[in-house]
């Protein structure tokens, strides 16, 4: 069973503490990712961690939509990557979930998109594990308590200077955000 209490955060001693944050419903975790939305630069990746129906896909779409894409946002489970562009900058959404081996980012050959004028959102990266490039900021869901109803809980690691920058802009941005 996947455990979202790991650290999604590899080798990158530089980094602030992680930003807890308690997104008690839909209207609050799209509103981060509205918030979040501007404050993400081409080159970065976003790794969305968490379990099944926590709230990545809806983050995910919420940042599309902070940026004025007005289209559908579906969740690329089947597809494994959606392509936006927007602003003139490439986003691409990824969802490893169905992989069976890592190997398949390989076979599939997802390093491409991962570029200096691109934007990757990736929710299941540790399906990828050693194949997806590492993230400059993981998001990591937990359910509040046992029932999907619940609110939840996130927590916002910075894992590269990219990341450190987009965390500190975040939180001086965001009422009571202390880590
Ligand atoms: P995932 O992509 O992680 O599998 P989705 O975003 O597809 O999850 O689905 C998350 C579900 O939880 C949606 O039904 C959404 O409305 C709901 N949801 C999202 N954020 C919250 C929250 N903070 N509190 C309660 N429900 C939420
Ligand atoms: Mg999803």
């Amino acid at each position: 069973m996947h455990s979202p209490n790991r650290s999604p955060v590899h080798g990158f001693d530089g980094g602030q503490s992680p930003l807890t944050l308690r997104l008690p419903d839909e209207a609050a975790t799209i509103a981060l990712g509205r918030e979040l939305a501007p404050l993400l630069t081409p080159g970065m990746v976003i790794w969305l961690d968490g379990d099944l129906g926590a709230g990545k896909t809806t983050l995910a779409r919420a940042l599309l939509r902070g940026l004025g894409h007005a289209g559908p946002v579906k969740s690329p489970t089947y597809t494994l990557v959606e392509v936006y562009v927007v602003s003139s900058i490439y986003w691409y959404h990824f969802d490893f979930y169905r992989f069976n081996e890592p190997e398949e980012f390989e076979d599939a050959g997802l390093g491409e998109y991962f570029r200096d004028d691109s934007v990757c959102l990736v929710e299941w990266p540790e399906k990828a594990a050693g194949h997806v490039p590492q993230a400059d900021l993981a998001l990591v869901f937990r359910f509040a308590a046992d029932t999907p109803e619940s609110g939840r809980i996130i927590d916002l690691h910075a894992c590269s200077e990219a990341g450190n920058k987009c965390l500190s802009a975040f939180i001086s941005r965001w009422p009571g955000a202390v880590n």
